[in-house]
């Protein structure tokens, strides 16, 4: 029997006001279509389409039959820790201690406990727009408060030094950082680092490092840990990682931080109350992911790097699209409000939501609006799927925005449009 629910007591607040994944929340949409049988070209997903290496999946399957499916410690099995702080000094030039690293069930759980362990209520934490689509809800969630700075494309969507001194009050605690990001591929150079980090320093504020893409970069970019920078910058970075989108194990759940030995330790309280640790036999995999054979690595970044090539040349051949080249992750950012306030019958196009709605539906392409990342004016393009369905995509994007005509307020939108352009 099931009672009314309105005779039920109610629900917490606390979610009220958080939105669910919107990334997420789109390809659940494409793959709903795709399950009634219409043809969707996904290009939402947040994941390599790629296989999980086979030795990863061996290892995974041997740590099972060897029985290793207990408990583990909260921070992670020892050979897992040990694999980490290898990969950071062989990668990053960085040494830690067995003390100063934590595993989790991904980065996203990393971090959420990371603002757990850092962010008391009222504390303002810094992140760049466009910003990737947990930051913002995982601070609020810790009851923090978010601070959000718009990045340029001009600037190659990395963050201008003089706005974020500008920007930092009494209460700014932190400062996130993407690079390379999702969703815009900013990649920051060794001299955009020193910026951050001088202002860090100068402000006595933490910095957390999103390096979940530095594998997956472009034309000879160079990824810097901006905690390698420097001792003292390092001290105040706890640098956030996973295998999830190098290693191709995005449902598989493991991620890593490293930092502060006091920072490691509050996160652990938090995590021993919490996932209590990373699945068992997921921690054995991460192993052989990192002291492995790093070919796959390489086999799968040339494949996105051809990808990237081909879509940002595609993008920015067609008519109001506009797209900076990603350093690195494997997405598009392109601007498209050049197509807003335009109509296909009597539906007018206000913003990416709308036009993200009128592909899907129309054009049956699946992709995340800029909105989700807190930048209305563009859209955001995954290339993590094959050749073909790439081509394909773009060629309905393309013939489906040439179909759209323009309002009677178009010029005044457009004109208005450019004057706030960032
Ligand atoms: C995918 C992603 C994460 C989270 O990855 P996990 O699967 O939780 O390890 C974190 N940050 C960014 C920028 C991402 O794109």
């Amino acid at each position: 029997m099931t009672a009314p629910s309105s005779d039920l007591p109610p629900l917490a607040q606390r979610l009220e006001k958080i939105a669910p994944s919107q990334t997420l929340a789109m390809a659940a949409v494409a793959q709903r279509l795709k399950a009634e049988g219409i043809d969707v070209v996904s290009l939402a997903a947040g994941e390599p389409d790629f296989a999980t290496p086979a030795h990863i999946q061996e290892a995974l399957i041997a740590a099972m039959r060897a029985g290793k499916n207990g408990y583990t410690p909260t921070n992670g099995i020892p050979q897992l820790i040990d694999a980490i702080i290898g990969k950071f000094k062989a990668d990053n030039g960085l040494a830690y201690g067995r003390d100063q690293v934590i595993v989790g069930a991904g980065a996203k759980n990393i971090l959420y406990t990371l603002f757990q362990a850092l962010v008391d209520p009222g504390d303002e934490v810094v992140i760049c727009a466009p910003y990737w689509v947990s930051y913002k809800p995982q601070i609020q969630l810790n009851e923090g408060r978010v601070v959000s700075i718009n990045t340029r494309e001009a600037d190659g969507f990395v963050l201008n030094p003089s706005i974020l001194e500008k920007t930092l009050g009494k209460k700014t605690k932190a400062i996130v950082l993407n690079s390379p990001s999702n969703p815009t591929g900013a990649g920051y150079t060794k001299a955009d680092l020193e910026a951050v980090a001088d202002i860090a320093l100068r402000h006595n504020l933490w910095i957390i490092s999103d390096e979940i893409y530095e594998k997956i970069v472009f034309d000879g970019f160079e990824h810097i840990s901006i905690a390698s920078l420097a001792p003292e910058v390092a001290a105040r970075t706890i640098v956030v990682n996973g295998m999830s989108k190098s290693y191709a194990m995005t449902g598989w759940r493991l991620g890593y931080a490293a930092g502060d030995a006091r920072v490691v330790k509050a996160m652990s309280k938090a995590h021993s109350q919490n996932v209590s640790n990373a699945p068992s036999i997921v921690q054995w995999a991460g192993v052989a992911a990192l002291t492995g054979d790093q070919g796959c690595v390489k086999e799968m970044v040339a494949a996105f790097q051809q990808r990237k090539d081909y879509v940002v040349k595609r993008l920015n051949a067609m008519e109001g699209v506009e797209c900076v080249s990603p350093k690195g992750a494997f997405y598009a950012f392109p601007r498209v409000a050049r197509h807003f306030e335009k109509k296909y019958g009597d539906t007018v196009i206000k913003g990416s939501v709308d036009l993200a709605t009128y592909l899907l539906e129309e054009a049956r392409v699946s992709l995340v609006p800029g909105a989700a990342f807190g930048v209305d004016e563009c859209i955001r393009m995954s290339f993590a799927c094959g050749m073909d369905q790439l081509k394909e995509g773009l060629d309905r994007i393309e013939t489906a925005l040439a179909r759209l005509v323009p309002t009677e307020h178009y010029e005044n939108f457009q004109v208005h449009q450019e004057q706030k352009r960032f």
